[in-house]
């Protein structure tokens, strides 16, 4: 029987969104595979395991340790490999996330298999299933199609429809605590977390994101204010970061973080090729710009020309006030 390992991934205690995704995206690639969710963690696998299951898979594996606190490429290769020898699966599914992305490489390369990353879309399912992904920063589709080997692919968020979450499924969870974890290069000895507590940027539905027509750091602020009202997560261009207005963690584009919101709304940001890589592929675009001629608008659905200064302050009263 074929079998789908997909990996849940924990953020301060909580499953990602993007987890619950890795299972309706192995649902698509083969539904009639077995679906086991994996976790590592050093405190909560369990809880985390059980909501794994509530979203769809069959069964989960935990492994915990507190050396899988925080990710480390070492500890969750080694934890990673030793679960994939025991389960033997016929394809695995990870998050295209900042973890995803670094520990699916390192996978594949020690189980000498094939994978397909950041894919949006899947054609058909299991040997003849295509996986889509984006290429050139985004300008194009490939489609990809593994013909030997493991199914092995990592999903861009946001792309792939949960399964509605039912608190009455049950399956086994299991304890995997004969894992050696050994020979760490890298141990992680404190986090301190640079970015808001709020909405998750890479899953977010809606995002407001600022460039460096907002001028300041303090040109930010309406746009906190409005994502605030939303439940939105704040992004930025690098142009405003670079320039100081924000944090590198809020960069969306080429060289930041990749989104497909809903909704996203660009503030003072002219739409170069480097952040439309980020974002190009939102479902819906405003821009907000002085310049009628700025890039941005050629790919937005909605576009106000004017002052994001003054207009996203009057956006945010009225929306307040509906
Ligand atoms: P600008 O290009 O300066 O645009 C500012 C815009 O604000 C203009 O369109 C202007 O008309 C408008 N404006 C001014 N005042 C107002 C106002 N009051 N109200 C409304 N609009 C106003 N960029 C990224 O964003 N992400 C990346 O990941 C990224 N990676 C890169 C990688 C490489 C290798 C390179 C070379 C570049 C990369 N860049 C990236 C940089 C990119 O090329 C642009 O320089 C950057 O996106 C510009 O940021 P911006 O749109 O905020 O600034």
């Amino acid at each position: 029987m074929s079998k789908i390992l997909t990996f849940a991934e924990l953020k301060a205690g909580v499953v990602r969104n993007v987890s619950f995704e890795t299972i309706a995206a192995a649902k698509q690639i083969d539904e009639n595979a077995e679906i086991v969710a994996v976790v590592f963690g050093n405190d909560g696998t369990e809880n985390a395991a059980n909501k794994m299951i509530q979203y769809g898979s069959d069964r989960a594996i935990t492994v915990t340790d507190e050396k899988l606190k925080n990710y480390t490429p070492d500890a969750f290769t080694q934890a990673a490999i030793a679960v994939i020898e025991k389960e033997n699966p016929t394809g695995i599914v990870l998050g295209h996330t900042s973890v995803g992305r670094n520990l699916a490489p390192r996978i594949a390369s020690k189980l000498g298999s094939g994978l397909v990353s950041d894919i949006t879309e899947i054609e058909g399912s299991g040997k003849d299933g295509l996986f889509i992904r984006p290429i050139y920063s985004g300008k194009a589709f490939e489609k990809k199609k593994i013909e030997n080997g493991l199914l092995f692919v990592t999903i861009r968020p946001n792309n792939f429809t949960l399964q509605e979450a039912d608190k009455n499924r049950s399956g086994d969870v299991t304890e995997l605590d004969n894992i050696v974890i050994k020979d760490l290069r890298t141990v992680i000895t404190e986090v301190i977390r640079k970015s808001s507590e709020g909405v998750d940027l890479a899953e977010a539905k809606i995002i407001i994101a600022g460039g460096r027509g907002l001028k300041s750091e303090e040109g930010f602020k309406p746009l906190y204010e409005l994502a605030d009202t939303l439940g939105a997560a704040v992004g930025a261009s690098r142009g405003a970061c670079d320039a100081g207005y924000c944090d590198y963690s809020l960069q969306i584009g080429q060289t930041g973080k990749v989104v497909t919101p809903d909704l996203y709304i660009a503030c003072g940001i002219s739409g170069a090729i480097q952040h439309l890589a980020g974002m190009s592929h939102s479902k819906v675009i405003v821009a907000i710009n002085k310049d009628p001629e700025a890039q941005i608008f050629n790919i937005a659905d909605y576009g106000i020309v004017g002052d994001a200064l003054e207009i996203v302050p009057k956006l945010n009263e009225t929306i307040k006030k509906m």
